[in-house]
């Protein structure tokens, strides 16, 4: 029987996983800055936060996970200078911040839902938790660990004797001569960050902005996640999950203010980073502009899916780029998979009710435990994909045996491959029209029209559901 080993940044290695509580497991993953779509990179860390979770799941413990929606507070630099994101993009779009922050929260939620990423049990939205981030700063006050400029109420990074504990020296080092350059000329050390922002008195008014003890303003970005998490969650708990780029500086802060708050350290036992998804040599980013994002991949008549299969098949950790011959590559394979998954359905409901003796017994033991050690060994979806293709190409096999192990695995990697149906396409001139138009309009990016074809299909009834094969529809 696997025991579940996971990498902590805490530590940088592998450990032991057990959680705090006997048979629970509480995480908390960063969640999306809600001013613009949620591109693929993005989409990594919460695929990657979905298969944690359900593989915590196939090990039998009950998980009580929390997203956060950033709709405020984030600015455009890391050293707490520059403008709020979603202010930013309210004045170039002409919407209100609070139009943004839905609009986009909507899209993410319904890209989370094709990538069959399941929703948390609290989707912890910021705006919502202004009170909750006052309380804490006034805590964090008492305690002597902030200081007032002209621009916010800081965090005195030097009243915390473990600050920068998941660096490494190096890092800490660049990340320091970083922020002299950049920092705010007032702060007293170069890594203090703001907690609470207060709003200019010249300029554009924000259409964010709540009284305070200090004056009107904004919470900081990082203060966000520590005081939701302690609210849903408790401290301490038990994982933190976000990006590699969240190390440096957003999880560096999260962890020296909960602990300072609470008195509770360590605040959380492991935390833990996917790596970064590349394209041409970068770093997928919002800000650099290199986006892709779901609809992009749809508009190619791309399932999905196909992107969760792609991202499956690189372990979490490791960085790995997108590139047109590893999605053709992905395609094909996820293609295949599916092709075998309809055939050992329809196989097994065949030989339903014929009896018989299982064929393979032992070896379906065998495989399910290497897919359980393969997931217990830090989450190693690669292996565990391996050891998919070895069941859906057995000989020793039968399909009913196949289709056991299929739902089983498919409980943690999602893939849609449990109890696969063959598709069957009804075919009608005028939705046919429709459907070929609203490809045409995702191929030239006019989102709006393929989405009010959609919303009229959907008014008669019709569901578009995108497949291996591409798009199709089927009356609901
Ligand atoms: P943001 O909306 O920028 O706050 O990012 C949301 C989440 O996506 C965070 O956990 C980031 O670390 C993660 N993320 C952003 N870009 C990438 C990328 N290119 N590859 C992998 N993860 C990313
Ligand atoms: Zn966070």
């Amino acid at each position: 029987m696997s025991t579940l080993q996971f990498y902590n940044a805490l530590g940088r290695k592998k450990q032991a996983f057990e959680p705090l509580e006997a048979g629970r497991v509480r995480i908390y993953s960063c969640g999306p800055t809600v001013y613009s779509h949620q591109h693929i990179g993005n989409m990594r860390a919460y695929v990657f936060a979905d298969v944690l979770k359900r593989t915590l799941r196939a090990f039998g413990f009950e998980v009580r996970h929390v997203i956060n929606v950033t709709d405020v507070g984030h600015l455009t630099d890391d050293a707490d200078a520059g403008a709020d994101k979603m202010e930013l993009a309210a004045q170039r779009s002409g919407e209100s911040v609070w139009e943004i922050a839905d609009r986009f929260t909507r899209i993410f939620k319904d890209d989370l839902a094709k990538l069959h990423v399941e929703p948390p049990d609290v989707w912890a939205r910021a705006t919502d938790h202004i009170a909750e981030q006052i309380e804490m700063i006034q805590r964090l006050e008492a305690r002597g660990a902030t200081y007032a400029i002209s621009d916010g109420i800081y965090f005195d990074t030097s009243t915390a004797p473990h600050y920068g504990e998941l660096l490494q020296n190096v890092d800490l080092e660049a990340q320091q001569a970083q922020d002299r350059i950049e920092q705010a000329q007032a702060k007293r050390n170069p890594a203090d960050f703001a907690l609470w922002k207060l709003s200019p008195s010249d300029g554009p008014r924000r259409q964010m902005e709540w009284p305070s003890p200090w004056g009107r303003g904004f919470p900081g970005w990082h203060i966000e996640c520590s005081a939701m998490a302690e609210k849903h969650l408790g401290v301490p708990f038990d994982i933190h999950t976000g990006g590699v780029d969240h190390i440096p500086v957003h999880h560096t802060n999260e962890i020296v203010q909960t602990e300072l708050a609470t008195g509770v350290r360590p605040c959380v036992r492991f935390w833990m980073h996917n790596g970064w998804l590349m394209m041409d040599g970068e770093k997928i980013s919002k800000s650099k502009g290199n986006t892709i994002v779901l609809d992009d991949l749809e508009a190619k008549q791309v399932d999905p899916l196909v992107l969760r299969y792609f991202l499956l098949n690189t372990h979490y950790r490791q960085q790995t780029s997108f590139t047109s011959d590893a999605l053709e590559g992905a395609r094909a394979a996820y293609a295949r998979l599916r092709r075998h998954a309809v055939e050992v359905a329809a196989e097994a409901a065949a030989e339903a009710g014929q009896g018989g003796e299982s064929r393979g017994a032992a070896v379906v033991g065998e495989l399910s435990e290497r897919f359980r050690s393969a997931l217990a060994d830090d989450l190693n979806t690669p292996q565990a994909l391996a050891v998919l293709w070895e069941v859906v190409r057995s000989r020793e096999l039968g399909s009913r045996e196949k289709q056991q192990l299929l739902r089983e695995f498919d409980a943690v990697l999602a893939l849609g491959l449990a109890d696969a149906q063959p598709e069957v396409q009804e075919s009608d001139a005028r939705i046919d029209a429709l459907m070929a138009e609203r490809q045409q309009a995702r191929a030239q990016r006019d989102f709006a029209r393929a989405d009010e074809i959609r919303d009229q299909l959907r008014a008669e009834g019709i569901e578009i559901e995108d497949g291996p094969e591409g798009p199709r529809w089927r009356r609901a």
